[in-house]
């Protein structure tokens, strides 16, 4: 079986290697698709769950599954979503997180180094984004993805706003339970104050038991809906028997931008939570990696948009994402570690429990899961192989070509940049929000640009109108060749409705 691993691992490469040499299309053709679904087990077949062997299924794997999967990792104009992709470090790194199957839940120091390496690579994470020193951040864990960061954000949150509101040494939601919690705190109600919070902020809030309708919109301006409307959230906190959670979109999904302007902003929310007992979450997932850009007047206008963030109380990053390592990867930091083990100690479990004290928790008190997958290695084999200069460099690539992009719809007469075509280039980070001035090519452009299969983005809606979105965030992001292929693309599409 090992042999067969060994053998198998080439024959990937090979295959993988062999479509990263010429330019990968973004969507496998449509026969593709239907030739690996009509190739699917049938419950009705006799030989329904029979066994097919290791060399059968890994044919079938390479030869006919592979050829229906997108090329989101391997082409490097997959700009929709905010998919990330992987660096090759990185997916080794995830080949050996699966060869050697970790289970990094309790810290056991004289029989794994995993949950040292997770410290390490969280640790590392402060440095890259300069939050502060670890000691400041004692609350910290690999996550699953900025989904689960933020149901981690917010059960903090939860917890900690009730916490303030009970007597001293009483029992908080982790053990009473939101209600009786709540009903002892004297509180009524828990919202959660954001600008253009993203769809997982409103999950997050149903799963920990605030509700999806707790997720109040206080957006600056009609102009500027992603920023945050700080004398609304005044008011808010203000309200009677209403314990509050302030989410900060950093950035926005749709439009890139930031519900802060800069560390002013930071500091009179930090001063008003400090005030009226809330607490403020950072649903960071691709924007702060803007922190880690190269200190360079190119970036400053990003670095100041997201200075102050490390003011928060929790922080949400995605790995994912701009880090480019493979899925499942997120990334949660909290001050004290004492509010995650208030809501997440996996209690009475004595042949679970680590033994004497450690300055690194077990995973599975401070996180939603038990068992674990070792996904902090790939992490800490970017950071370590890159370093804070070459992973500026990738995410100044990715900043480079998105501007240029907006640059260039931004001087075409035949679409509109939005949302604000006079806004400052320098504002842009790696979002390009675009509609088409042809209605009858807006209708159809995101088809017409994803069938294409050179370049992918995603469809959405501005101002109740369909608009284009290209989220660059691949280290493949190549600021000459894919701006040419983006501008010619974006020409002959016009021509065939002039
Ligand atoms: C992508 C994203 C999320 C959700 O992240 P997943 O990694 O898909 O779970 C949350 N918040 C923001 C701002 C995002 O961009």
């Amino acid at each position: 079986m090992d042999n067969f691993a060994v053998q198998a691992y080439q024959r990937i490469r090979q295959a993988a290697v062999v479509t990263a040499q010429a330019p990968a299309s973004t969507l496998p053709p449509q026969e593709k698709l239907s030739e690996a679904r009509a190739s699917l087990p049938d419950p009705a077949s006799a030989d329904y769950l029979s066994s097919h062997g290791p060399e059968a299924t890994l044919d079938h794997l390479l030869g006919t599954i592979v050829p229906a999967l997108n090329g989101q990792n391997r082409s490097g104009r997959y700009w929709g979503f905010v998919t990330g992709s992987t660096l090759p470090i990185a997916e080794v790194a995830d080949n050996i997180v699966s060869a050697y199957d970790q289970n990094v839940q309790v810290h056991l120091p004289d029989q794994t180094i995993a949950t040292e390496v997770e410290d390490a690579a969280l640790k590392m994470l402060l440095r890259l984004l300069s939050f502060g020193e670890p000691k400041e951040w004692e609350g910290r864990t690999f996550t699953t993805g900025a989904t689960a960061s933020n149901v981690l954000g917010l059960a903090c949150g939860r917890e900690a706003v009730v916490t303030k509101r009970l007597a001293a040494g009483e029992e908080s939601v982790g053990t009473l339970g939101l209600l009786k919690a709540c009903i002892k705190a004297g509180i009524e109600d828990i919202q959660v104050l954001t600008s253009m919070g993203h769809s997982s902020l409103f999950k997050a809030a149903s799963v920990v038991g605030l509700g999806r309708s707790s997720v109040k919109d206080l957006p600056y301006s009609d102009a500027e809906p992603w920023r945050l409307d700080i004398a609304a959230v005044e008011k808010e906190l203000q309200r009677e028997h209403v314990a509050s959670i302030i989410a900060i979109s950093a950035g926005e999904v749709n439009t890139g931008r930031f519900a802060t302007t800069g560390l002013e902003d930071m500091k009179r929310l930090r001063e008003l939570a400090d005030r009226y007992g809330a607490w403020v979450h950072v649903d960071g997932a691709f924007g702060i990696f803007a922190r880690a850009l190269p200190d360079t007047k190119e970036f400053s206008k990003l670095r100041d948009h997201t200075a102050g963030l490390e003011l928060a109380d929790s922080i949400t990053v995605d790995g994912h994402k701009l880090l480019n390592v493979p899925y499942d990867n997120g990334i949660f930091f909290t001050r004290k570690s004492s509010v995650l083990t208030s809501v997440f100690q996996n209690p009475n479990a004595a042949y679970l429990s680590a033994g004497g004290a450690s300055e690194i928790q077990s995973p599975l008190n401070i996180g939603l899961e038990n068992s674990r997958r070792f996904r902090a290695l790939p992490a800490y084999a970017v950071l370590l192989s890159e370093g804070k200069d070459g992973l500026a460099e990738m995410f100044a690539r990715m900043v480079r070509l998105t501007r240029g992009i907006a640059q260039a719809i931004k001087k075409s007469d035949d679409y509109i940049w939005l949302p604000d075509e006079s806004a400052d280039i320098e504002d842009t980070h790696i979002v390009v929000l675009f509609r088409a001035k042809n209605e009858k090519l807006n209708e159809v452009l995101v088809k017409t640009i994803n069938e294409s299969a050179e370049w992918y983005v995603s469809g959405t809606k501005w101002k109740g109108q369909s608009a284009c979105r290209v989220a660059v965030a691949s280290w493949r992001a190549h600021d000459t060749e894919d701006l040419e292929l983006v501008k010619r693309s974006l020409e002959a599409m016009t021509a065939q409705y002039k």
